[in-house]
């Protein structure tokens, strides 16, 4: 395989030729799991944005190439949603010749510059050749709550809504009433970070919620329906109402944390149902099975302080 035969451009999901989607797939090999991720480039009468840099320089090298005749006298911008691997590990082209600012929350500059962070690549690296060029190129721009790119045709604003990780940033295109949700929204379920983010996720999906997007475009899961939102805050809502029943009976032992979809009584087959689309059924049940561990321990903490 090589490296960047994996990533296209996807006009089905989008209708706005001012957002450009790319996708990036990685096909499973033994030691790894595949994955797809989306990608998007913005287009305003002078910039150009690329939100998110996928999985390594050559990936933003075949996007950059699918639209060059649209670079002509546009600013390049970079943002990163978050500093996940599958999403900012392309930074590294951003240097030298393609120099270009990169535009993130403080906390990813943090996460980018972390022993874990050059761990993990060189772990990536081991298993996987796509990763054997990426270098961990930190953002050169941060904000804490909000920063907004203002052109005369498109307003850019960027904003942290945590849950997914600390320094998750989504961006609503108020003119297009286009919401670029990254992976604050996911199909089928969200991924919360720790049991500390389950509020934040609560709080981000209400407020993504409360924008009333148009449409909402996340980076996994190939949806642009807005429903997505109301999905992902009902599923939270649901794992977090049968976490509080399991947990009146009794505090689960380490071995029912292991399967706590059958502790909450919530089998990954019943989230789907009704669900038509292809699913990662390895990756989304072991990612639901977190969650409601996460969800099992705030609520455990929370009701510790409430003295039950
Ligand atoms: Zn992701």
């Amino acid at each position: 395989m090589t490296v960047n035969e994996g990533v296209f451009f996807v006009p089905a999901m989008s209708a706005d030729n001012q957002i450009r989607v790319f996708r990036r797939t990685l096909n499973a090999t033994k030691k790894f799991e595949g994955l797809d991720v989306d990608a998007y480039i913005v287009i305003t009468d002078s910039y150009l944005v690329v939100c998110d840099t996928m999985l390594c320089p050559e990936d933003v090298a075949a996007m950059m190439q699918l639209v060059q005749h649209e670079i002509a006298e546009r600013i390049v911008l970079v943002v990163n949603s978050h500093a996940d691997w599958d999403h900012a590990w392309g930074n590294a082209y951003f240097r030298g010749k393609h120099i270009a600012p990169i535009i993130a929350h403080e906390h990813g500059l943090v996460r980018m510059q972390s022993q874990d962070a050059r761990q993990e690549l060189s772990d990536f690296q081991q298993r996987h050749p796509a990763f054997r060029n990426v270098e961990l190129v930190p953002p050169t721009i941060t904000f804490k709550h909000g920063l907004t790119i203002h052109d005369s045709d498109l307003t850019i604003e960027l904003f942290s809504t945590p849950g997914h990780h600390r320094d998750h940033i989504a961006a609503w295109l108020p003119e297009l009433s286009v919401l670029l949700a990254f992976d604050a929204v996911e199909k089928p379920l969200p991924c919360i970070e720790n049991a500390a983010a389950v509020p934040s996720m609560f709080a981000t999906l209400e407020r993504l919620l409360a924008l009333q997007p148009r449409r909402v475009l996340c980076s996994h899961g190939k949806t642009t329906s807005s429903e997505i939102i109301k999905e992902n805050l009902a599923y939270m809502r649901e794992i977090e109402r049968r976490s509080r029943t399991a947990l009146l009976t009794h505090k689960p032992t380490e071995q029912e944390l292991e399967h706590a979809d059958e502790f909450i009584q919530y089998p990954f087959d019943e989230v789907i149902a009704g669900s038509s689309d292809e699913i990662d059924r390895t990756f989304y049940s072991g990612a639901h099975n977190t969650n409601i561990r996460y969800m099992l321990e705030w609520v455990m903490i929370r009701n510790m302080h409430h003295g039950r």
